[in-house]
Parts: C-alpha cells; structure tokens; sequence
C-alpha cells in the first residue's frame, strides 16, 4: 500500500474512487444477505445458502484482484541511479515516426530510459511499461504488469452486479413473492417497504456498475486482442494522417491474452495470482542504455 500511496498519493480522485468500490460493494453484500435472501420468495428455497455462499466468493474475488491491482508495480521504469546526461541520445537519434516505436527512448519529463510501449504518467509521475491508462478505480496506472488483476476485477465486478441483478428480480417474480401468502409470510408492512427499497438501490447500483465495468472490460479485452493500448490508438491515428505508420506483425490473439493473463493452464486466469509456468522470463529492463553501463 505504501508504494502506491507514494506513487500516487496525491492524486484525491485516487483516494475516492477505491473507496467508492468499498462502499458500494460493502453495501451490495449487506443488501443481498440482509434484504434479498431473506425474501419469501428465497428464504424457503434450498438455494439459498448456496446463493448467499457463492456470492461472497465473488465479492471475495472481486476485493483480492482490486487489491492486487491497486498494489501491484503496473511496470515502473526504473531509474537510473545517478543522473545521466542523455542529450546525446536525444539529438543523436533523429525522429523517425516509422521505425521509433521499436525503439528505446529517454522521457522527456523523468528522464527514464525507457522499452518500447512505455508511456510517461503524469499523474504517477514515471514511465509504465505498456501503459494502458491511469486508472482511479484503482489509485495505479494499467501496465504490463497489473492489467491481468484489473481485467479480473472487472469482471467480477460485473459477475457480482449481474448475480446481484438476479436475485432482486427472482426475489420479485419468483411464486412466493407474486403471492398474496408469500407477501404476508415477508413479515409487517414497514419491514417490508424496508427490503423493497433496498432491492431497488441495489438493482440500480448493479445496473448502473454492471453496464460501467462491462464497457471498459470490453475496452480492455478489445485493446489486447489488437495489440494496442489506447495511448497507442491515438497515436497511430495521428501517424495514419500523416501516412506514417509503420507495419506492426501481428500476433494470434491467444499469445496477446497469454502475454496478459500467464502463460499457465487457462482456468488460472480468474484468480489473482501469477500463473506463468515460466517465471522471470519477461524482458530484461536495464535503467541505463548498454553504451552507459
Ligand atoms: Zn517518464
Ligand atoms: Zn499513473
């Protein structure tokens, strides 16, 4: 937590956002356990354990991969130890749009000696390898190293609003709760408004998260399946008007999400934990280009 409250710490909206997702999944569970489940047209049936179980493993999911993701290094750039003088490198190295991108370059703002793919924040303030976006959700940028564990909170995330979703509506439409007899088996009437309202706010709250993290779970899918992250999009757009992109091989679609979510057995890539049969495998970063060590 430390390092990414240093990384990040000053920026309010980052402090917000994950405790918004507390609150509002906190509230989910207390909604779903104290007003959902104990519906007439649920609390009888011999699901509701199971519901009542399988939805706290989701929640539980969801709150580990936000963790993971709020505390994991997106891919920081490392920095040089010593300050370096890297003008040579810059006026040396003519701009060529086409072939720069499979370049290393130095960052204009923190000096990094950075990969290719890499993009300075200006929120965290450093150079993130295969930067996504900085994501307030989670108070840390979206980079080569975290993006599984955020993809993974999305989707729970969404399994967790659509699951919410339907035990309102069977909560509402299942017999016991069309019933005269089920309605006067939910206890007084007070009581009753009491579970109704809170199945409202939460069938709003899931609808309203539900369709939020659905769009950008696409985004993300979507941006590792083309092979290029959104900073990459606006950029290559610019070159296309300028008739100056240069080609870019592209990969099968399985080793862009492998390159993602771990190169282990499938069923892994929901649980937010490293999967890669092959660890420390990834490139080599060196803070310094060959000619300075
Ligand atoms: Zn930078
Ligand atoms: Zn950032």
């Amino acid at each position: 937590m430390a390092a990414a409250a240093g990384r990040c710490g000053r920026d309010p909206c980052g402090a917000l956002c994950p405790l918004l997702t507390y609150l509002g999944v906190g509230y989910a569970d207390y909604a779903v356990l104290a007003h959902v489940l104990p519906q007439p047209a649920l609390r009888g049936s011999p699901w509701c354990p199971f519901h009542a179980a399988a939805f706290n493993l989701i929640v539980l999911l969801l709150l580990a991969c936000h963790a993971r993701a709020v505390l994991a290094d997106p891919g920081v750039v490392p920095l040089p130890d010593t300050a370096i003088d890297f003008s040579d490198l810059r006026s040396g190295a003519p701009r060529k749009p086409e072939r720069s991108q499979e370049d290393w370059t130095v960052c204009d703002h923190c000096e990094a000696y950075r990969p290719p793919r890499a993009h300075h924040c200006r929120i965290c303030h450093r150079c993130v390898r295969r930067m996504d976006h900085h994501c307030p959700w989670i108070n840390n940028c979206v980079g080569e190293l975290n993006q599984k564990y955020f993809i993974q909170f999305l989707f729970y995330a969404g399994l967790a609003s659509l699951y919410a979703a339907g035990l309102v509506l069977a909560a509402w439409l299942g017999p016991a709760g069309r019933s005269p007899a089920g309605m006067a088996a939910g206890g007084d009437v007070a009581n009753n408004r009491v579970q109704t309202a809170h199945c409202i706010i939460l069938l709003l709250e899931s609808l309203f998260f539900g369709a939020f993290v659905t769009v950008v779970f696409y985004d993300q899918v979507m941006s590792i399946i083309t092979d290029k992250t959104p900073l990459e999009q606006l950029r290559n757009r610019g070159l296309k008007e300028m008739n100056r992109e240069g080609p870019r091989p592209l990969k099968p679609k399985l080793v862009l999400l492998r390159e993602v979510f771990g190169r282990g057995f499938v069923l892994c890539w929901l649980f937010p934990w490293s999967c890669s049969t092959a660890p420390g495998t990834g490139p080599m970063y060196s803070p310094l280009p060959s000619r300075y060590v």
